[in-house]
């Protein structure tokens, strides 16, 4: 069934075909509770501990709002600029699905709480682009099935399936982007560019973490090509679950090679959803799409509906947190760095942490090294985000504290970082643990300059006699007795004061 489909290249598709895309992001919100019922949505805990009848949808078990939900739900409408609704009711969006155990979700149809609204974007380049909103509604999460026996874990070659009801009811927001056309060439750079805006938008408001790893915020891509000229769309696919950043952009990409491969064979796209494989970057065919129809949606009649208050509204909207495009200015200002490097930054997902660490006390430029070198590095090797890594802004900040005041050199301070993520404890126990402070006690120092010189007395006489260039090999004779603890500005004037030598 997986057969690797015919592509054309990148540069030929865009010479015959505008693409339009359709992004639709979900966004799992950090409510302490579910949003029909009361239950807890702490992550992590053991299957089907956080179930009660409504999520689990027994007979007879009532829905009811959750405020927080709502809240957060106008929040963000808000932040993307959107209008929100006088009045909107809930929806039953009915489908069978072993993880969705009413047997409907309920969900928002033709009356979302927030529509009509835009997400301004910056492009690497500098340029604002302006990405169309059509709604952002409520609705909740499924649960999750986890197919045992077979070897990729799909449901293909399983032996049995187990549920788990968590996540069933968890609030979620889908946010629904108007066809986005003129994107042209830049058509997958702008879907990242709005996706990480975006998570930057929901973050910023503090209502979810967003974290795409952990599943917090789930894009579906729908792409479709139509000739250069033409006004109708084409028919779309919709790319399902495409979950980092770089697959978004992708996805976008390998769709619009594969659409033009059918398109310019004289072939039809058939509109279907298609699954995203993180391996290779291709996508393959899911399962023909549904039409609305094919739900049978309805009005939620077990709920109110929900009529915000104008005044409670404004007042949100007062609220709202500084946008992110206009606080990464501030801060490029603040920190002065260019435009260029802040796109780094954010490209690399750890403006917060960067933010974080500099809060913890680090100085702006060791923040971002850490964040942009080092920590950067390991979570690509490890598959992850930067923020995932098991090491906060604060033990960043102090790592930087301690290269700052002279206790550890940049290559003992990954070392530190190494053994804060290995579990070994604050940065400050695995100095000690380690033993990684740098040499700079003159004791041990003194004693290591001493060994240095008298094993290379040749090069000790030519600093004596004038050439002070030559101690840098006593400088490395040191550090490498002291296998690199040494602080080497130290040891050279040590080296240079034994020896009679002034600069
Ligand atoms: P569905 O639930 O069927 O996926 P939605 O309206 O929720 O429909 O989402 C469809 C997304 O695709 C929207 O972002 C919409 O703007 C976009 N879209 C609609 N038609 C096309 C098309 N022909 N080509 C590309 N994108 C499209
Ligand atoms: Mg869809
Ligand atoms: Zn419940």
């Amino acid at each position: 069934m997986t057969t690797v489909e015919e592509l054309v290249s990148y540069e030929d598709a865009l010479t015959s075909y505008d693409p339009v895309m359709g992004l639709e992001v979900h966004v799992e919100l950090g409510t302490a509770t579910k949003m029909f019922c009361g239950c807890a949505t702490t992550l992590g805990a053991e299957p089907n501990t956080q179930t009660c009848p409504t999520c689990l949808g027994l007979p007879g078990a009532l829905p009811v709002v959750n405020a927080a939900g709502v809240e957060s739900a106008i929040r963000i409408g808000l932040a993307l600029n959107c209008e929100i609704a006088r009045w909107c009711r809930f929806a039953r969006k009915n489908y069978f699905y072993p993880d969705m155990p009413k047997n409907f979700q309920t969900s928002q149809y033709d009356e979302p709480i927030a529509f009509d609204g835009y997400l301004d974007v910056e492009l690497a380049d500098g340029e604002i682009f302006r990405v169309g909103i059509e709604r952002a509604h409520m609705e909740e999460d499924t649960g999750k099935s986890a197919h045992i026996g077979g070897a990729t874990g799909r449901i293909h070659g399983a032996s049995h399936s187990l549920l788990d009801y968590n996540r069933a009811g968890i609030p979620l927001i889908e946010i629904v982007t108007k066809p986005i056309t003129g994107a042209g060439e830049r058509a997958p750079e702008i879907a990242r560019a709005y996706v990480a805006e975006l998570r930057e938008v929901i973050r910023g408001l503090g209502v979810s973490e967003a974290r795409m790893e952990m599943g917090q915020l789930r894009c579906d891509v729908n792409l479709s090509l139509r000739p250069h000229g033409r006004e109708m769309f084409g028919t779309r696919s919709e790319t399902k679950n495409v979950n980092s950043l770089r697959s978004v952009e992708r996805a976008v990409r390998f769709e619009i090679q594969r659409h033009a491969a059918v398109l310019g064979a004289g072939g039809t796209i058939v509109q279907e959803t298609r699954h995203f494989h993180e391996d290779n970057g291709s996508t393959t065919s899911g399962r023909v799409k549904e039409e609305a129809e094919d739900y049978r949606y309805f009005p939620e009649p077990d709920l109110v509906p929900i009529a915000p208050d104008r005044a409670w509204v404004e007042e949100l909207r007062a609220s709202l947190p500084e946008l992110p495009r206009l606080r990464r200015n501030r801060l490029r200002e603040e920190w002065g760095i260019s435009a260029h490097e802040m796109q780094s930054v954010l490209n690399a997902g750890v403006l917060g942490s960067v933010l974080a660490t500099v809060e913890a006390g680090a100085d702006a430029a060791a923040a971002r090294k850490w964040w942009m070198g080092e920590l950067a590095r390991r979570a690509n090797e490890q598959g992850v985000e930067p923020t995932a890594l098991p090491i906060t802004p604060a033990q960043v900040a102090r790592v930087a504290t301690l290269v700052t005041d002279g206790l550890l050199n940049d290559k003992l301070a990954r070392q530190v970082i190494e053994g804060v993520l290995a579990g070994e404890g604050e940065p400050d126990e695995v100095v000690a643990k380690r033993g990684l402070a740098v040499v700079s006690d003159t004791g041990a120092l003194g004693q290591a300059v001493d060994e240095a010189i008298a094993a290379n007395a040749a090069i000790a006489d030519k600093v004596r006699g004038g050439k002070v260039a030559a101690a840098g090999a006593l400088v490395g004779a040191v550090r490498k007795a002291t296998r690199g603890q040494a602080d080497a500005a130290m040891a050279r004037r040590m080296i240079l004061e034994r020896l009679g030598v002034t600069e």
